[in-house]
C-alpha cells in the first residue's frame, strides 16, 4: 500500500530550522521559526507558568479523561479573555471546546463548517499562514484568498479586500487575523473591523477569527477589540483561540474553539455538534496545558505575574521594531524600512528579493523565510548591529 506513495518537501520553516542548527558561522541568526525569544535568543518558561506547573504537581489528584469539551473552568477563562464581559456571554451564546494548540482548534473549526456546510468555501488572506490553507483543504473545504497585504506599499489593500468580501456567497467563511498577522504583521484598525463587522452582516458570511498572538499586539483588550466588534454586530461567530505565544505553553498544546450562536438554543444544539466533532477526531484534549492557563487565571497574584511578563514580551517585540527601523536607517540602504515600527506583533516582511535571502543566509548565516518574512524577536542588541551590515550589504 505505502509503495504508491511519494515523498513530500519538508515544510519550508521547519527546513530553515535544521539548515540553521547545522551552520558554523558563530554570528549566526534565526529569524525564521515563530516563537518568541529573550534577548539572549532563549524561549523560556514563563515565571507564572512555573509557579502553576508546582502547584499542579502538588495538588492533581487524578489522570482520569477530563471529557470532550476538556477543562470546563479553562473555557470559561478563555472566553472571558477573549470577549471580557460581552452581551454574548451575558446572553450564554457562547460554548467553548478546549482544542491541541490554535492550530487544533482551526481544525475541529474546519470539521464543525464542514458539518454545517460541507460546500463552504473559506476565505482566507493573501498571504496568510501556510498552515490555515492545508488545514482546511484536509478537511474538504474549499478554500480562496481575499485581498490583504500590499507588497508594494507595506500596507493593507483594504478596499480590494471589502471588494471581494462583497462578492461572497452567503454561508461562507471568512478568516480574519484577530492581531498580529501573520505573516505580514498588518492589522486592521477599529473603524476597519467595523466596516467588515457591518459587511458580514450584510453579505451573511460567517466569521472565523483566529487569535493566536492576543497581547503581543498592543495589549490583551487591544488585541481582542476586533474580535468583539464582531461578536457585537453578527450572529454568529467562530473563534479559535491559542495559548502558544502569550502563555509560551507553545508544546503543550493548547488552545480553544469558541463558537458563538444567535441564541442560546442554537448553542446548545451547535456545541453538541462540536463535541461530537471532537470525539470523531482525537475524543478528549490533553489536560496540562488548559490546568495551567486555568490556574494562572483563577489566582490574582500569578494572573499579575504573567501580564508583567507578556507586557515584557510585548515591549521587546515593539522596542525591537524601532530599534531596527533605526538602525537600518543609519545603513547606505535606498530601501525605507519605516513600515516595520508600523505593524505588530512578532512578524514582518523585509521585502527582499530571493537572491538576498539566499545572500543573507550563505555569507552571514542569516535565516529568513523564503517571502522574507522576519521573526523581529530574533534580533538582540548583540546582533542588530550585525543584521542591519547585512541587509545593508545584500540591498547594495
Ligand atoms: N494561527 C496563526 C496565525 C499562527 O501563526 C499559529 C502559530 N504559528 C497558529 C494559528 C497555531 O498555533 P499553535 O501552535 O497553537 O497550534
Amino acid at each position: 500500500m505505502f509503495s504508491v506513495l511519494k515523498p513530500l518537501p519538508t515544510d519550508p520553516i521547519l527546513g530553515l530550522m535544521a539548515a540553521y542548527k547545522q551552520d558554523t558561522n558563530p554570528n549566526k541568526i534565526d529569524l525564521g521559526v515563530g516563537v518568541y525569544k529573550d534577548e539572549l535568543g532563549n524561549t523560556p518558561v514563563l515565571k507564572a507558568v512555573k509557579k502553576a506547573e508546582a502547584f499542579r504537581l502538588e495538588n492533581e489528584t487524578s489522570k482520569s479523561y477530563i471529557g470532550l469539551a476538556g477543562n470546563l473552568d479553562y473555557c470559561q477563562k478563555m472566553e472571558s479573555l477573549l470577549l471580557g464581559e460581552h452581551k454574548t456571554l451575558l446572553a450564554n451564546r457562547v460554548r467553548t471546546a478546549q482544542a491541541p494548540g490554535g492550530t487544533g482548534a482551526l481544525r475541529v473549526a474546519a470539521e464543525f463548517i464542514m458539518r454545517c456546510n460541507p460546500k463552504a468555501t473559506v476565505w482566507v488572506t493573501t498571504p496568510t499562514w501556510a498552515n490555515h490553507i492545508s488545514l482546511f483543504e484536509a478537511a474538504g473545504l474549499t478554500v480562496k484568498e481575499y485581498p490583504y497585504y500590499d507588497y508594494e506599499n507595506k500596507d493593507l489593500l483594504f478596499d480590494e479586500m471589502i471588494n471581494t468580501l462583497k462578492q461572497v456567497p452567503k454561508g461562507d467563511v471568512v478568516l480574519l487575523h484577530a492581531c498580529c498577522h501573520n505573516p505580514s504583521g498588518m492589522d486592521l484598525n477599529e473603524a476597519q473591523w467595523k466596516v467588515v463587522a457591518e459587511l458580514a452582516k450584510e453579505v451573511g458570511f460567517t466569521p472565523l477569527v483566529d487569535i493566536a498572538y492576543q497581547g503581543f499586539g498592543s495589549s490583551l483588550e487591544e488585541d481582542a477589540r476586533g474580535l468583539r466588534i464582531l461578536a457585537d454586530a453578527v450572529e454568529e461567530l467562530i473563534i479559535c483561540s491559542s495559548c502558544s505565544k502569550n502563555f509560551g505553553l507553545y508544546r503543550e498544546r493548547i488552545g480553544a474553539c469558541s463558537l458563538i450562536a444567535k441564541d442560546s438554543a442554537t448553542a446548545d444544539i451547535s456545541n453538541s455538534v462540536l463535541l461530537s466533532v471532537v470525539r470523531s477526531i482525537y475524543s478528549m484534549p490533553p489536560a496540562h496545558g488548559a490546568d495551567i492557563v486555568n490556574t494562572i487565571l483563577s489566582s490574582t497574584e500569578l494572573t499579575q505575574m504573567w501580564h508583567q511578563e507578556l507586557d515584557e514580551m510585548r515591549s521587546r517585540i515593539n522596542g525591537l521594531r524601532t530599534q531596527i527601523k533605526e538602525t537600518l536607517a543609519t545603513k547606505d540602504i535606498a530601501q525605507d524600512f519605516s513600515f516595520i515600527e508600523r505593524q505588530h506583533g512578532m512578524f514582518s516582511f523585509l521585502g527582499i528579493n530571493k537572491e538576498q535571502i539566499t545572500r543573507l543566509q550563505k555569507e552571514y548565516g542569516i535565516y529568513i523565510v523564503g517571502s522574507s518574512r522576519v521573526n523581529v524577536a530574533g534580533v538582540s542588541d548583540a546582533n542588530i548591529e550585525y543584521f542591519a551590515n547585512a541587509v545593508a550589504d545584500v540591498c547594495k
